[in-house]
């Protein structure tokens, strides 16, 4: 049995103000049994780690640098993220790969430092609408999966949690039906086993893209389906919490 993750992804949102009134308003939730996790902004980890100190709230950050340390101007490390308790990083997230130009290979090397510091890694793949329609889905998700695999071995995959957000459903309202998400979700897990059948078992396969309280009932059923990553609608307390309750 696969514990259950609600994790909401702030993106590039929020002030001083709004991340306390947010961190405040989720620690109402009471003792859950899915692993409920924050991503924020690096200059709020600090913040919500003092916040949520005595809660169950998990600290996740959204990125790390592939450089381990010296003179990377901009960049954040594993080391300085290891200072504030975070557990997970986002990697592979779309709008890394589409805007900022993470190629797989980057991707997997993130993914290893982020192992090797210690971290669990969220690792985001996902195809675009142009793909779904050229019924490529499953060999994007795949290839996704493969760099990684490459670069750390099907054994670390215990340690990451894969994150499958279909582009066209992030941040565009369209989510994918909890149906076409067990179908992908249950395709990445038959891909993994290929390589271990006690990974593939284990590995916790979260949905992302346009989660919200309404139509995450119906995803959590799904049996291949093992939490969410939320985006718009973990900004807002009483939102992310409906769909924490809907996790159970
Ligand atoms: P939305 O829930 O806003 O579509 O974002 C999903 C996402 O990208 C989470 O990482």
């Amino acid at each position: 049995i696969r514990r259950k993750i609600v994790a909401g992804n702030w993106k590039m949102n929020g002030s001083k103000e709004s991340v306390d009134s947010l961190v405040n308003g989720l620690l109402e939730i009471e003792s859950q049994a899915s692993e409920v996790v924050v991503a924020p902004s690096f200059p709020y980890l600090s913040q919500v780690e003092q916040l949520a100190s005595k809660s169950q709230l998990v600290l996740a950050a959204q990125n790390v640098s592939d450089e381990l340390k010296g003179a990377f101007t901009g960049e954040v490390s594993a080391s300085m993220l290891d200072d504030f308790g975070v557990k997970y990083i986002l990697l592979g997230h779309s709008e890394r790969r589409s805007l900022f130009g993470e190629t797989d290979s980057l991707v997997a090397k993130k993914v290893a430092i982020a192992l090797n510091a210690g971290f669990a890694p969220m690792l985001c793949i996902g195809e675009t609408l142009e793909e779904r329609e050229s019924e490529q889905t499953l060999e994007v998700c795949k290839r996704q999966i493969q760099a990684v695999i490459d670069t750390v071995g099907i054994d670390k995959f215990d340690s990451l949690v894969i994150a499958y957000e279909p582009v066209w459903a992030i941040g565009t309202g369209l989510s994918a039906s909890a149906e076409q998400a067990q179908e992908v979700h249950s395709l990445i897990r038959a891909f993994l086993a290929e390589s271990s059948k006690s990974v593939a078992e284990k590995v916790q396969i979260l949905y992302g893209g346009s989660v919200k309280a309404s139509t995450s009932s119906a995803l959590f059923k799904m049996p291949d389906v093992d939490g969410a990553l939320v985006g718009g609608a973990s900004l807002d307390a009483k939102e992310f919490i409906e769909i924490v309750k809907a996790a159970g």
